[in-house]
């Protein structure tokens, strides 16, 4: 009986008390789609992190001046100003080169995962952000 018992535990999918001792890290989710972005949020929430959150890239140029974040979860589209774009821009502004900016992204295919990479994203992640592969993101680069 034992054993029915711990193969129901899987060690790749990391419990709420591993992400939660990154809570003091300051996380940014930028996302101009409000389902989404509550999505994400509540995600977070469950694995013992809070956010902050902002609808567009000139937002996010506005918050990372204001406040010192560890990461962002970057959405791609974005009004005004898109993710590609605000990320260009954070990465030739000094000073803000150790912030890690995921992208989520509805179409991770090869090429538009070079866009973000090239821009200057650390990682993408898809969406419908699942929480797994968030935790992962997360575990990977929180670190
Ligand atoms: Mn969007």
């Amino acid at each position: 009986m034992t054993d029915s018992i711990t193969t129901r535990v899987s060690p790749a999918e990391p419990e709420r008390g591993d992400l939660a001792r990154f809570r003091d890290k300051k996380i940014l989710v930028a996302e101009d789609n409000k389902i989404n972005s509550q999505l994400i949020q509540l995600q977070l929430q469950s694995f013992g992190l809070d956010s902050d959150m902002v609808n567009d890239g000139l937002e996010v140029l506005s918050a990372v001046e204001k406040k010192h974040y560890d990461l962002v979860l970057m959405d791609w589209q974005m009004p005004r100003m898109s993710g590609l774009e605000a990320t260009r821009k954070i990465r030739e502004q000094g000073g803000h080169q150790d912030i890690v900016i995921i992208a989520v992204t509805a179409n991770a295919m090869s090429g538009d995962v070079d866009a973000c990479l090239e821009a200057g994203m650390n990682d993408y992640i898809s969406k419908p952000v699942k929480r797994d592969e968030l935790s992962i993101k997360l575990a990977k680069w929180l670190a």
